[in-house]
């Protein structure tokens, strides 16, 4: 019960718009990212704890989008790859070149970017996108 309740203190303490939070079970240690409540190993037991990613990973496959949805027309063409993080959870997130081409085993990290802007509200969207190193 004590667990439980540090537990969701923990989660509130970080600010997961700006960081890469994945989650851990602390009774087989599997990661997940996206977070999950209940461990896929554990079900009903799972004791899940927020862990913090280093954002660092290898670009396992991509492609280029070159005629995006509207909400992206603005950068286009652009990155999407699927990207194996060094703790292992594999995710998929745009990718910045920076000078540098994305292939499959280009090394990346998460930065935190402007992803678009919501056209009836003018809401600016923050997403993490990685920038290959
Ligand atoms: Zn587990």
């Amino acid at each position: 019960m004590l667990m439980e309740k540090a537990s969701a203190g923990m989660w509130r303490k970080i600010d997961t718009r700006y960081n890469l939070i994945g989650s851990e079970c602390q009774k087989c240690d599997a990661l997940y990212f996206p977070p999950r409540i209940i461990c896929r190993n554990c079900g009903r037991d799972t004791k899940m704890v927020p862990k913090k990613l280093s954002g660092k990973g290898t670009v396992y496959s991509f492609t280029t989008i070159r005629v995006p949805s509207d909400a992206f027309k603005e950068s286009a063409p652009y990155n999407v790859a699927v990207v194996a993080l060094e703790e292992g959870p594999k995710v998929e997130g745009h990718v910045i070149e920076s000078g540098k081409k994305v292939e499959i085993g280009t090394k990346v990290k998460t930065v935190f970017r402007k992803m678009y802007v919501d056209g009836e509200e003018g809401l600016i969207h923050y997403h993490f996108k990685f920038e290959a190193l």
